[in-house]
């Protein structure tokens, strides 16, 4: 029990998205994970300790091994959440539908589970929207959603679209708290995913980080995702490394106290290891 209105205690965990989805609220991020031997290597010790949702991209170039390794894994499908996002270069109605077909071939399955717009590209995001509604419409994703929308970007979709985003993945730690952001997307039943988790390490030796490690026998990397977990937000930490792929996954036999959490919010500083979307119109 995280006293925070959600229970987040095994990494079967999940949460139920807007549409009835479940989605776990631990995943593996797959960026920068080369393709070939150590996405493979990386997906299926993932999959064998217990991952469920995999976070991959067009953009990451590593579709193929990420359904290569769904598809030959004795896990059956209807039990992985596979998250892929349509590109930049994708926009627009026409051009979101090919993308997505080019996605799920490459892939290799029958469906998507998540599918996402990658980026709040500015002037054809609306149409790409659209795109995503007909593809939930017929059946060929389970959920759509979104990626680095800022409020103003959500509040605009909901107000020119019949569907809500189920998700919106952004960049989320303690030093990049965006409260404001959180609070709408739970008002509005959007459920908040956290990439960059682990400020890809940056932010590690941080003393209040290094003391909660020390006093809770967890590292850092435990200590930043189980901040993530309690605030009810999803989290798909990257790494092609078994034993940090496991201790990231070890995050669900702990919980971190009231003051504790007021002392990682506190350390909010706008911090970022991506692109800044608040500057898209
Ligand atoms: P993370 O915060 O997940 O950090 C990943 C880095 O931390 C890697 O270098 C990894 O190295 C290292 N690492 C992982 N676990 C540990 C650990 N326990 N101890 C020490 N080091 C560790 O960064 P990402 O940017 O990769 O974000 C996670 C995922 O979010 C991405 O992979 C992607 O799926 C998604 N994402 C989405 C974006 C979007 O625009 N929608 C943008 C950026 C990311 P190693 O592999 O060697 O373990």
């Amino acid at each position: 029990m995280t006293g925070r209105n959600v229970v987040i205690d095994g990494i079967d965990s999940k949460v139920v998205l807007n549409n009835g989805v479940e989605l776990p609220y631990l995943g593996l991020g797959v960026y920068l994970l080369s393709s070939g031997y150590e996405a493979n290597e990386a997906l299926i010790y993932a999959l064998e300790i217990g991952y469920r949702l995999i976070d991959t991209a067009s953009y990451y170039g590593n579709e193929y091994d990420i359904g290569k390794a769904v598809r030959e894994s004795s896990i059956p499908r209807e039990q992985i959440i596979v998250t892929t996002k349509l590109w930049n270069s994708d926009h627009g109605y026409d051009n979101a539908i090919k993308a997505y077909n080019e996605s799920l071939k490459t892939l290799g399955l029958d469906y998507i589970d998540l599918y996402l717009i990658h980026w709040p590209v500015e002037g054809l995001r609306q149409d790409s929207w659209r795109a995503l509604e007909k593809l939930y419409e017929e059946g060929k994703c389970r959920a759509i959603g979104v990626s680095n929308y800022t409020i103003k970007h959500l509040q605009e979709l909901l107000d020119q679209s019949k569907t809500v985003p189920a998700v919106n993945q952004v960049e989320f730690s303690p030093f990049l708290y965006q409260e404001e952001l959180l609070k709408f997307c739970k008002e509005h039943g959007i459920q908040l995913e956290a990439y960059s988790p682990l400020t890809r390490g940056n932010k590690f030796s941080h003393k209040t980080v290094m003391r909660l490690a020390q006093k809770y026998q967890k590292t850092p990397a435990q200590i930043l995702l189980r901040w993530a977990l309690e605030h009810g937000v999803v989290v798909i930490p990257k790494s092609a490394n078994e034993k940090r792929i496991w201790e990231n996954a070890n995050i669900f036999n702990f919980s971190l106290d009231e003051n504790d959490m007021q002392l990682l919010n506190n350390l909010n500083e706008n911090y970022r290891v991506s692109w800044d979307p608040t500057y898209i119109v």
